[in-house]
């Protein structure tokens, strides 16, 4: 197996899309049948808790990781997504930023070099600043994608970045290159947002992706379930699209020289079909209920693994890794009049469904 490309996401400004981009990357890259590793460097944690992974119910961190005090593969933890294993975020990481004597500019490159060769790729989520956590992930990366919002103050700090970029490349890293400038949060019928991509594309012209991310709901609700958007709205244009962009970054990977200058969105990913289950047509709770009638029906659940669970129904409040997972039925306001569907697994299944009334322990 050929050394894993390291790509960083960046942009120090926050809310652009960077987790968005770092989850739905991360997992369309694992459904395109690439072993891929998700390193969550951002003090929030979000995109460790978009994939229904609770920082305070694991021992693996990215934490571990800067703090030497564990091997890098001992960090990493299986998520559902197929292919797609996460060194997960830890809020810890924000004392160890400000305590720079832990930290040595090589950190995590020395860390990755223990694994890279067991990954296709390894996608790293930036936190929203240009500080010592991100130079890290700068100084271990092969290439950047700088997501930005489809808005006019986005050009504004891209030339910033762009010159950051070209100095950590100079000092500290010169293998470093631009995988893309991903245009996320895009209304393509606004004419505003047409005014925006052709500014962009006279300066960065050959820099663009050729996928532009839309406003897509189903992407900013999928973390909530704690899955990625191909698996919690398969045939949304969310999924589509990043999987349309995760096709394009395997292109580039296998002809790294020749970037695509045409401005079709690859149509590739109409060919490929989703290894899915598809016995129930519900994608979540609400969606379930309305399906069925009678508690009885929760019984088709029965015998399914956590992964086709998370598919069906979601992954409301549960830790992907505890063996009960709970669901709110009913929205009374009352705690212990509101009632749950609880799936008690064993071996992975789902093995006893109940459905009761709120009980403490
Ligand atoms: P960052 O990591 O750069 O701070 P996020 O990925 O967390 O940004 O995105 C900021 C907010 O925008 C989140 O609420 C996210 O759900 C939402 N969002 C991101 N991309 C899209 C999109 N294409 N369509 C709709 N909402 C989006
Ligand atoms: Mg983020």
């Amino acid at each position: 197996m050929s050394l894993a490309k390291i790509i960083a996401i960046v942009n120090q400004k926050g809310g652009v899309g960077k987790t968005t981009t770092a989850i739905n990357v991360s997992s369309a890259l694992g459904i395109l049948k690439q072993k891929v590793l998700l390193i969550d460097t951002d003090p929030k944690a979000n995109a460790t808790s978009g994939l229904g992974i609770l920082t305070k119910n694991i021992n693996n961190s990215i934490l571990n990781l800067y703090n030497g005090d564990k091997a890098t593969r001992d960090c990493i933890i299986e998520t559902c997504s197929p292919n797609l294993k996460i060194i997960p975020g830890s809020v810890g990481l924000s004392e160890i930023a400000v305590n720079l004597k832990n930290l040595n500019i090589n950190s995590l490159r020395i860390a990755l070099a223990e694994i890279k060769n067991e990954f296709d790729y390894i996608i790293i989520d930036c936190s929203p600043s240009l500080g010592y956590l991100t130079l890290n992930s700068l100084v271990a990366s092969d290439a950047v994608i700088i997501p930005i919002q489809c808005e006019y103050f986005a050009l504004n700090s891209l030339n910033n970045l762009m010159s950051s970029i070209e100095s950590v490349k100079t000092s500290f890293n010169s293998k470093l290159s631009i995988e893309g400038i991903l245009v996320t949060m895009c209304d393509k019928k606004g004419r505003h947002n047409k005014k925006i991509l052709d500014d962009l594309e006279v300066g960065f012209r050959d820099q663009i992706f050729n996928t532009i991310i839309k406003r897509n709901i189903s992407l900013s609700e999928a973390p909530r379930f704690g899955t990625s958007v191909h698996y919690y709205n398969t045939k949304s244009q969310g999924a589509i699209d990043y999987l349309n962009l995760s096709s394009e970054i395997i292109k580039n990977k296998s002809c790294m020289k020749t970037k695509l200058i045409s401005k079709k969105i690859p149509k590739i990913i109409n060919n490929e079909k989703l290894v899915l289950p598809h016995k129930l047509k519900v994608r979540n709770l609400d969606a379930y209920k309305a399906y069925s009638t009678n508690d009885d029906n929760y019984d088709k659940l029965k015998g399914l693994n956590k992964k086709e669970v998370v598919y069906y129904i979601g992954l409301m409040y549960n830790d992907i890794h505890s063996d009960v997972w709970m669901y709110r039925i009913t929205k009374k306001k009352n705690l212990f009049k509101k009632k749950y569907l609880y799936l008690y697994f064993n071996n992975n299944r789902v093995k006893q469904i109940e459905t009761k009334r709120f009980k403490f322990g």
